[in-house]
Formats: structure tokens, sequence, C-alpha cells
């Protein structure tokens, strides 16, 4: 197919005239609609979607469940305002206290994005630990405002140009198991040698008790769909434990049954004190939500707020969507998650420039290497692979430096996740042969 077609380019010409040049977009894609795992461009071509719009279309495109949520409520009332009370957003946040990963009934301050969630998160952590500082993880992404951008940590361009940023973050490496930048001593694994390098640092430069919390996503996004290893996290909650430190999960890309249970780090038996989310949880409705163990919700009327907390939409589309992924799409986030890995494993035994695969659920990364022995990142190939992928009719995002992740709707099917990787074999295959 020849792309951008006709249509697609005039857009794109437009778009460049009065939409910000600081979008990170890709390739050419101009959406026109989409449905369950497909979406269709402006000139009718058809694509596969691996990306779910940055994992966020959990239930597929346009749900008719979430469809028709929306419209029943649009018609009866579309804004009220965060001052007032209604239905749909209690029910909302009786549903994420419910599904909360503590056992400890929890708080929910509804937000319009993943870093609107973090700043709250950042904001309640610092009132009700009396503290100020924060620890956060190389590689991490959790927004781009003030306070979320830095603690950002994937990409340097994010902070280029933006001094000061917020004071009090420092940030520590994440245990990648692929590319440790730690040395570990004997008999330690990468988590170990990280929890041990906190430590030093609580040693000679930043007193634990001026720490209010640690945040680190359970399975790093933005950064390269990277999983810690399995005993890392427990360490840490027994760090913060000791210090008295909260520990924040940020599930804004990892949350809502993306793994194959609601939350990420319930994978590793690990119990936080504040859960940050967004993308999947409203299938695409702008909504968010910081999830708080009750007994640190400790601010006060006014103390935080916002005009579109509680919005009814985002509501009655976030309802819809938790139902969804409870009613079979976490079970089949799993189920063909594991399948997907597999078939992975296949790929990466005949293509020499994967150098990993790893993930859980349906939040999985394929790292390009050079050579398998250096292990130095393909960032060229892999932008290669993305857009044959997109020429060949598949949608993918990259991540890290040289990852691919594969984030579909939670709802594709094995078929669909052979008819992908058909196309990404296709595209590995070309990149191999002409990339550098
Ligand atoms: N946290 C994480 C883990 C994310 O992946 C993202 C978005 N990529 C954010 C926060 C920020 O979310 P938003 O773009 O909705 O502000």
């Amino acid at each position: 197919m020849k792309l951008p077609g006709d249509k697609a380019q005039h857009l794109i010409l437009r778009d460049q005239q009065v939409i910000s040049p600081s979008y990170p977009r890709g390739y050419p894609f101009v959406m026109d609609h989409g449905k369950g795992v497909y979406v269709w461009d402006v000139d009718g071509n058809r694509f596969l979607d691996f990306a779910a719009g940055i994992a966020v279309n959990s239930t597929g495109h346009s749900h008719p469940d979430v469809v028709k949520a929306i419209q029943e409520q649009a018609e009866k009332f579309i804004h009220i305002s965060s001052d007032f009370y209604h239905a749909k957003w209690i029910e909302l946040a009786e549903y994420l206290n419910r599904i909360a990963p503590f056992k400890e009934d929890a708080v929910i301050f509804q937000t319009n994005s993943g870093t609107e969630s973090v700043e709250s998160a950042l904001k309640l952590a610092r009132y009700h630990t009396g503290r100020t500082q924060f620890i956060a993880f190389m590689g991490g992404f959790h927004g781009r405002t003030y306070g979320s951008v830095t603690l950002t940590a994937s990409k340097a361009k994010y902070h280029h140009g933006f001094y000061p940023l917020m004071n009090g973050v420092t940030h520590v490496p994440f245990p990648d198991p692929y590319r440790p930048i730690l040395q570990t001593n004997p008999s330690e694994d990468i988590g170990d040698a990280t929890i041990r390098y906190i430590e030093e640092l609580f040693i000679h430069m930043l007193p634990p008790q001026d720490v209010a919390g640690i945040i680190i996503e359970p399975i790093q996004g933005e950064g390269g769909y990277v999983v810690p290893p399995q005993t890392f996290l427990p360490q840490l909650r027994e760090l913060c434990n000791r210090y008295g430190i909260l520990l924040i999960a940020d599930e804004v890309q990892s949350g809502v049954g993306r793994t194959g249970k609601w939350w990420a780090i319930e994978n590793f038996d690990v119990e936080p004190d504040i859960v940050t989310s967004a993308k999947g949880i409203a299938s695409g409705m702008p909504l968010g939500a910081m999830i708080a163990r009750k007994s640190i919700t400790t601010w006060p009327k006014g103390a935080h707020g916002n005009t579109y907390g509680g919005n009814p939409l985002a509501c009655v589309a976030g309802l819809e969507t938790l139902r969804l992924i409870e009613n079979g799409y976490m079970k089949n986030a799993a189920e063909v998650g594991t399948y997907c890995l597999l078939k992975l494993a296949d790929l990466q035994s005949n293509h020499p420039s994967i150098g990993v695969v790893r993930g859980i659920g349906l939040m999985i990364g394929i790292e390009f290497v050079e050579n398998r022995e250096s292990r130095k990142p393909a960032e060229q190939l892999r932008d290669i692979i993305v857009d044959k992928a997109f020429e060949l009719g598949l949608l993918t995002l990259g991540c890290g430096t040289s990852t691919i992740r594969v984030s579909p709707p939670l709802c594709i099917t094995r078929e669909e996740i052979d008819a992908g990787l058909a196309i990404l074999d296709q595209a590995i295959t070309f990149a191999e042969k002409n990339g550098s």
C-alpha cells in the first residue's frame, strides 16, 4: 500500500501548521476509525493494532458496551464539576477500592491523565509524611508536568531546556537484568545490588528520614518494557517499611489487567501505599486515578482538587472497561500473553537481531541488538522494523533505546497475535537484510 495515502498526506500537512511540533510522531498513520484490534486510516487502509494508543485501548477500539455507556451518559449530563456528587463517580471509586492492590481500604482521587495521577501522588506523599524527597528510577517515565517530568528519566530530551525542575528527586539505576548498570557482588543479583546502592545513598547523601516516597513502575514502560528480578520489589517494600517511606507504584502503563492481574505489582506479591493509574482504565476516555491507602489520605478539604475530577463520561467508560476486563479480558491477557511470549521465543531463534524478549501478559518488549555478544542497542534497525511493519499493516510502537513493545488491546486472540507476528517476522527479515 502507498503510505501515507493522499488524504493522509493532506491532513498531515494541515496538522503541521497548527499542532505543536513537540509531539513525538513516528510514522504517518492518520486514523479514520477502529473496531476491536483493527484500525483504518483515512485512505481506507486497515492495520492490526499492537500499540493500542500507547496501551490505552484495553477493550479494543470502540467496544459497543463502552460506546453505549458514554452515549447514555452524554444524554443525561456531561459535566457538573468535582464540587458536587454523582452516582457513577462513587461507583467507580468503589470499584477501584475493591481491586486496589492492598488489603487496607483505598481512597481515590480521580484525574484526567497519567501525569496528573503522579502529581497527586507526589503531593499526597509530601503532605502525609511531612518529608520532601523522592527516589525514582533511571529509565522511568512518569509524565511531563513539572513534578512528574522531574521523576521521568527515560530520555534526557524530556529535561533539556526545561530546567530548573522540581526540587527533591534522586534517581537510582533500575535493576534491568539485561543491561545492569551496577556491578553485583558474588551471590547478588541486580535487584540486590540496587537495594545496596539505595542503602549507600542513605548513608552518604540522602537522609532516609527526609524521603517521602519511592516511585517505581513495577514493569518499566517507556524505558523499554523491562521486568525487574522477581525478588526486587519485595526488597524495596521492606526498605520502605524500614524507613517509613511510601512505596508508590506507577501503574499508568502496566495496570488494569494488562499483565493478567489488575496491577503489575501483584505479580511480585507486593502491596504499595499508592497506585497511579490512567491509560487503559477507561478504553481511551481521559481518566486517571490516584489510589491511596485510606490511612495515609490525611489531607483536608480543599488541599487538592480539579475541575474535571469525576467527569461522568470518563466514569462510565471506566466502569464498563473495568467490568469487561474483569469478565474476561484480564484472563485473556494472561493466556494470550503467555502464548505470544512462546511465539516470540521462536521468532528470536530465527533472528539474531533480537537480543531479548521479556514481559508479563500483554506487556511485552522485544529488544534489538547489533549482536548478541556486545548487546549494543540497534536503534536504527528497530526504527526500520517499526516503519516496515506499518507498511505491511501492523501498528507498533518503540520504547527504550531499541525495543518494540507488544501492547495490543487485551481482547486480542491467538490468531490475531499470529497475524501480527507474521508481519513482524517479515519486517525484521527486511531490516536485517537492508538495515544498518
Ligand atoms: N506514567 C507512566 C508509567 C506512563 O507510561 C505515562 C505515559 N506514557 C505517564 C505516567 C504519563 O501519562 P500521561 O501521558 O497520560 O500524562
